[in-house]
């Protein structure tokens, strides 16, 4: 790549990156995730053979945008999910989420977008048992330091909102599977996230479960939130505005709805 001009007005002849989308011209979206360039080499040793998990991969997420990850097993899914949710930075490239610059952060800023502006919703829940589903919502609020008055205020205005009101009290284990989603998604609201990362949140429930848990998707996306939802199962994706496919570390396709 040259380096960029220095001489006032310059940058202005510069045509647009051809790898950058977006510096395409008309581009201007309100992006609450971006990535730009990005790489993944995994290296287990010095020895061993680097792996390239992501080949450069240029992504918007838009904010209020529904979008699925699909792809086979090993294209580079759960690599884009760690990089979007802040668990792990590029190689290469940029990551900005929410106007902040995640691919220069310290771990100890990465932890603080994670716990601001991120929400994390799992196939296998990760409630914690011993916690009431309303002191497991409240779990991202006690490590931002919120004071318990307010955690407990919010986090069951967190519950009402996925429709467990009447079971704050509950341990998880006393909870149907949708249910226990159903919290673990009140989990990941209740710091009114710019984004919400779901990692197959339907793969450990039945059909009609996991309709039920699509279907409040569906309320949260109408009411704004923003979601990025990993998923192997076409049912799942449809719900979805966008899906973009994943191949060998980089997008292969992408469906508009
Ligand atoms: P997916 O989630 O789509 O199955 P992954 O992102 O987990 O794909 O993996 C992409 C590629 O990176 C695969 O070849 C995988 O083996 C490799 N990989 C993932 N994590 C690591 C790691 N920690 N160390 C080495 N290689 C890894
Ligand atoms: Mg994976």
């Amino acid at each position: 790549m040259q380096a960029s001009p220095t001489s006032p007005g310059a940058a202005e002849t510069q045509a647009p990156s051809a790898t950058d989308p977006s510096a395409a011209p008309g581009a201007a979206v309100d992006a609450v995730a971006e990535l730009i360039g990005v790489t993944k080499v995994y290296r287990k040793s010095a020895a061993a053979p680097p792996v390239l998990a992501l080949r450069g991969v240029d992504l918007k997420i838009r904010r209020g945008e529904h979008l699925a990850i699909m792809g086979a097993s090993g294209s580079g899914k759960s690599t884009l999910m760690n990089i979007l949710g802040c668990l792990d930075r590029p190689t290469d490239g940029r990551y900005r989420i929410d106007g902040a610059e995640a691919s220069e952060m310290t771990d100890r800023d990465l932890s603080q977008v994670r716990g601001q502006r991120l929400g994390f919703v799992f196939q296998a829940f990760n409630l914690i048992p011993q916690l009431t589903v309303l002191e497991n919502a409240a779990t991202p609020l006690f490590y931002q330091g919120v004071p318990a008055g307010e955690r407990v205020k919010r986090s069951a205005r967190a519950l009402e909102r996925v429709g467990l009101g009447d079971r704050m009290q509950h341990r998880p284990a006393e909870l149907s599977g949708g249910q226990q989603q159903r919290a673990a998604i009140a989990r990941a609201l209740v710091n009114e996230p710019a984004l919400i990362l779901a990692d197959e949140p339907t793969g450990a429930l039945d059909t009609s479960t996991s309709d039920t848990i699509l279907e409040l998707f569906d309320e949260l996306h109408a009411g704004g939130v923003t979601l990025a939802v990993i998923t192997h199962d076409s049912a799942v994706a449809e719900r979805a505005e966008r899906t973009i496919v994943m191949r060998d570390g980089l997008i292969d396709q992408q469906v508009y709805r």
